[in-house]
């Protein structure tokens, strides 16, 4: 970022495929605030229980306190006394998201969101489309293909299950690049075939 806008909040989106930093990312801006004085909140959706309810837990460890809400709306009320708004896993929060974020960068706060650009199918996540379209500022992170070692923008299901959301980590899902990532369900056979 060259210049912060003046007398205006504004929307940063950090986005990517799992395993690409992307909380890494938002926990460091969140953090530079924080030590330069500016009242910071950071909010999560409930659902994700990965490791602990009132903290975000980046996969390097690191940890900063969040809130956890159950919908969109609530951010609205509960960022009412913060300069910077940070909201993790975004794209759990649906379309009236896209919304909340307008509203809180209007009333001069920073949003800083971070999310999953893509599904398991490589399909756009929504609402990261809309959000990316609304954003002054757009970060993608890559991660590492486990196959080939190229730059990865995408997340691999390695488990037999067809619902869009399935809450996990590495024993679910895995980076890859355009070229090794496969759209949909590999049975355990295609799998050990990739390497
Ligand atoms: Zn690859």
């Amino acid at each position: 970022m060259q210049q912060a806008p003046q007398e205006t909040g504004w929307i940063e989106v950090i986005c990517g495929g799992m395993f690409s930093g992307k909380t890494e990312e938002l926990i460091r801006r969140m953090r530079r605030a924080e030590i330069a004085k500016q009242n910071i909140v950071l909010f999560k959706p409930r659902m994700d229980d990965r490791y602990a309810t009132d903290f975000v837990i980046s996969h390097d460890k690191r940890v900063i306190e969040a809130v956890s809400v159950d919908e969109a709306k609530q951010i609205e009320v509960l960022a009412k006394n913060y300069d910077v708004v940070g909201i993790d896993e975004v794209q759990f929060f649906g379309p009236e998201i896209v919304e909340v974020c307008e509203y809180l960068a209007n009333k001069g706060k920073r949003v800083i969101v971070s999310g999953l650009d893509q599904d398991y199918l490589g399909q756009p996540f929504d609402p990261m489309p809309t959000l990316l379209c609304v954003a002054e500022y757009i970060t993608k992170e890559l991660a590492i293909c486990v196959v080939c070692g190229n730059p990865a923008d995408r997340t691999q299901r390695i488990i037999d299950e067809q619902e869009r959301v399935v809450i996990g980590g590495n024993e679910f899902y895995e980076a890859r690049c355009r070229k090794c990532f496969k759209p949909g369900i590999l049975t355990k056979a295609e799998i050990e075939d990739d390497y």
